[in-house]
Order: C-alpha cells, then sequence, then structure tokens
C-alpha cells in the first residue's frame, strides 16, 4: 500500500508501512485517504479535496465535526484533568452524565456502567445478564441473538453476530455458542421463536437484538410491533431482554431512542457511537433497577467484576454531556424527521434504476439496496468524483449524515447515490 497521490503528505508512505487498517486485506486494498480536518459535516483532504461525509464517521458525528460547544467543554475538561482512574473515585463529568442518561431512558433504566467502545459495553451488558442469574443461583449462559445482527467484533460479542457476515468459521472452536432466531416479522416466526424459546430457557440468560435498525448487517428494519413482540416473549418466559442501540441511540431512528418508538423499557440498554457526537471514545451499558438489585449484596461475590482502564474517562464524559445539551437545546429528532421527508423523496429516483433492488428510510437512515455487491473500489472512486464520502456495506448504499446537515448538502449527497446506482 503506498500513496495514490503524488501530492501525499511526507507522513503518508512511512505510516501506512506500519498501520493496520481496519476490515481490510492489506495487500489488494486501495490506500486510504489523507485526511487533514473536518468541519461541519464535511471531510477535507491532505490534496485539497472536499467531501460532503454521507455516514458521519460510522454513525457518529450526530451534531457534525468540529462543533464549538462540545469542543469547548472539552477544552475546559481538558485543563481540569483529562482522565483519573474510576476505581474509589469519580467525578463530576461523570456524575452529571449518569444521571442525564437516567434521566433520558425510559423507565427505570438507571444504573449506568461507562466503558470506551460499543463492544465492550455489549461485553458488560451480557455479563451482566449472566450473572444476574447467577446471584440468584441459575446457570444461564447462553444468549438468543438474530439473523443479520451485529453487536461488536470482540470474541464475547462476535459469537452473537449474524455467523455468515461475522465469519464465524475462522474462528469456529473460539467462540461460545449460542442461539440464533428470527425476528418475529409474522405469526409463523413468532410462533417458531415461541417455540425456541420455550425448548432454550432455562439456559438462556437474555435475548439481545439492536430495535428497529439492524446496521452493520445490512440497514434492515423492522417494526415496533415487532419489537413488541418480541419484548412479550422475553417476559413470557422469564428471559432478559437486552437492546442494543449503540447504532440506533440518539435520535439516529427520529425517536432519541428506538425503544421508546415501540414504548418498551429493556432490562439492559447499550449506547455508545454518537454517545460523546463523535468525539472521543466512550460507551455504556445501562440496567433496569431489578438488574441491579440482584447484584446489590452482602456478598462480595455478587459484585460486577468489570473496570475498564479508562472507565467513564472524564473527557469522553465531558463531551458526552455537551452533546446532551444539543440534544436539548436544539431540534435533533425533529431534524432527524426532516431528513427522513428529505430523503424519502430524494432516494425514490433510484427505485428504478436497474441494479436497484430495494429502497428504504428510517429517520436519519437512508438505504438504497443493489441487486448484487458491487466493485467497491470503482464505488468509492464515483463517490470520490463527485466530493462525496459514501461507504457501502456489501450490496447495501447507505446514507447515515450528521442530524444537523443542510438540506443542500443532503441533496448533493443523494444526487450522487442515485447517479451512481444508474451508472451501474
Ligand atoms: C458499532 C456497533 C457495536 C460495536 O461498537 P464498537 O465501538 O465498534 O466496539 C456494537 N453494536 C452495534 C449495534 C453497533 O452498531
Amino acid at each position: 500500500m503506498t500513496s495514490p497521490l503524488t501530492d501525499a503528505p511526507i507522513w503518508y508512505d512511512p505510516g501506512v508501512r506500519h498501520l493496520w487498517f481496519p476490515y481490510t486485506q492489506m495487500k489488494t486494498a486501495q490506500p486510504p485517504l489523507a485526511v487533514s480536518h473536518t468541519e461541519k459535516t464535511s471531510i477535507h483532504l491532505n490534496d485539497g479535496r472536499c467531501l460532503i461525509d454521507g455516514i458521519a464517521s460510522w454513525w457518529t458525528a450526530a451534531h457534525g465535526y468540529n462543533h464549538p460547544h462540545i469542543l469547548a467543554a472539552i477544552k475546559n475538561q481538558l485543563e481540569r484533568m483529562p482522565h483519573v482512574m474510576f476505581g474509589g473515585l469519580m467525578h463530576e463529568p461523570a456524575a452529571i452524565l449518569a444521571q442525564r442518561l437516567a434521566h433520558h431512558l425510559p423507565g427505570d433504566l438507571d444504573r449506568v456502567f461507562f466503558a470506551e467502545s460499543g463492544s465492550v459495553a455489549v461485553e458488560v451488558a451480557m455479563k451482566m445478564a449472566a450473572q444476574y442469574w447467577i446471584n440468584q443461583g441459575q446457570r444461564r449462559h447462553r444468549f438468543l441473538f438474530f439473523r443479520h445482527g451485529y453487536h461488536g467484533d470482540t470474541l464475547g460479542t462476535m459469537a452473537i453476530c449474524d455467523p455468515d457476515e461475522g465469519m464465524h468459521r475462522h474462528f469456529r472452536g473460539i467462540l461460545a455458542q449460542h442461539i440464533m432466531g428470527e425476528l418475529p416479522e409474522n405469526p409463523d416466526k413468532l410462533a417458531a421463536l415461541d417455540r425456541l424459546l420455550a425448548q432454550h430457557k432455562s439456559d438462556l440468560a437474555a435475548i439481545i437484538v439492536e430495535p428497529l435498525v439492524q446496521g452493520a448487517g445490512g440497514m434492515r428494519f423492522h417494526s415496533a410491533e415487532t419489537l413488541r413482540a418480541l419484548s412479550r416473549l422475553a417476559k413470557k418466559h422469564d428471559i432478559l431482554l437486552i437492546l442494543d442501540e449503540i447504532f440506533t441511540g440518539f435520535g439516529r431512528t427520529g425517536h432519541m431512542f428506538a425503544c421508546q418508538k415501540a414504548d418498551l423499557v429493556p432490562d439492559i440498554i447499550t449506547l455508545s457511537k454518537a454517545l460523546t457526537g463523535g468525539t472521543l471514545p466512550l460507551s455504556a451499558a445501562i440496567a433496569r433497577r431489578p438488574v441491579y438489585e440482584a447484584f446489590h449484596s452482602d456478598d462480595p461475590d455478587h459484585a460486577l467484576m468489570h473496570g475498564p482502564t479508562y472507565m467513564a474517562h472524564a473527557l469522553g464524559c465531558a463531551a458526552a454531556n455537551a452533546s446532551l445539551d444539543l440534544f436539548e437545546r436544539e431540534d435533533r429528532l425533529g431534524q432527524a424527521r426532516a431528513i427522513a421527508q428529505q430523503m424519502t423523496a430524494g432516494l425514490e429516483p433510484c427505485r428504478s434504476a436497474a441494479a436497484c433492488a430495494d429502497v428504504r428510510v428510517l429517520g436519519a437512515i437512508g438505504v438504497v439496496e443493489l441487486k448484487q455487491a458491487p466493485d467497491i473500489p470503482r464505488l468509492r472512486d464515483a463517490f470520490l468524483a463527485r466530493g462525496l464520502w459514501v461507504r457501502p456495506l456489501g450490496s447495501v448504499i447507505y446514507l447515515t449524515p450528521a442530524l444537523t446537515i443542510d438540506p443542500k448538502s443532503l441533496d448533493q449527497l443523494m444526487r450522487g447515490v442515485c447517479d451512481v446506482v444508474r451508472s451501474l
């Protein structure tokens, strides 16, 4: 891998020789683009080009890049204390953030455990669920997950991702064995899931699902009614329900949290991605009161034995508090709904393209699914030529822009997608 440019910055080639990139066959991949800085919904490259960002840096930058309010909060916290260990110590940014998250989340989801990445938050949620039963004298070691689900890349979370998309075949024998179900989207699937749960209930700690949208597994939507049906089954069989809102949380679906659209309260919820508005790594696993109470005891063995070194990172918590300020002060949910309207109209012309299999929009998520996986390098170049940063998931081209994107930039993104899809 060397720079495709003659005017690459001097750090490019020496750096690229030592870096290992995500989800990348290093031998054949196109070299990454050198970014000099970001601004609002733009990514500025070192060679002077400026790209409109269609995916908000893996769905994190909800308010656009370099939002002055978040930057000021980080700078202010930086002067006082970038970080301090969370064992035996605590600090104001975490105290405030925990209260505010509890306030924004529905029901009694009010006990917040902070970590640094989404995968680790899911691992913590899994440990909470398993130990919830252990502390009550029951051994329930399995999780029920869904086809096309994605919950992270660590060994624990890979075992609850779609086995085909997660490339489980490489790791057979390493991954724990859990149980995959189908989302109860129709009466037959509902009955099948009911039977599956009845069969495995004494083994199952929890059901885990990405509510309303399965993100990395292909931006697949399901209804609030499907989610409610799932929640009813979990209650019926006395199995905990974990909602992984790492992607859907913070307005992406047009609701602050997707579970609010279905009017339900999971036992545990996981958050990350847009939690700090795309500035710093931070995540949380948040439990309902009855889950927490199973740990609250005089027995030291009943404690939750987990503690990331950078737990409740003070800069991250300050950034997250500033991001929540923006959600509270500005109409982000209204913006998400306006984006949904604009995308519903703007992506419609793609539907008649020969290569197009489906067009769908939910909140600030617009999807054009192709009939077959495109030539990704060719697609990347076609988007770059139009000044756009769009990165498809296999055959799924999607837009998840910042919720603050202006209508003109969004229009350029959608025109680009439609042009490129029509040219396939
Ligand atoms: C991105 C994502 C994760 C993993 O988060 P990381 O920070 O990449 O570890 C887990 N669950 C969902 C739903 C995600 O979208």
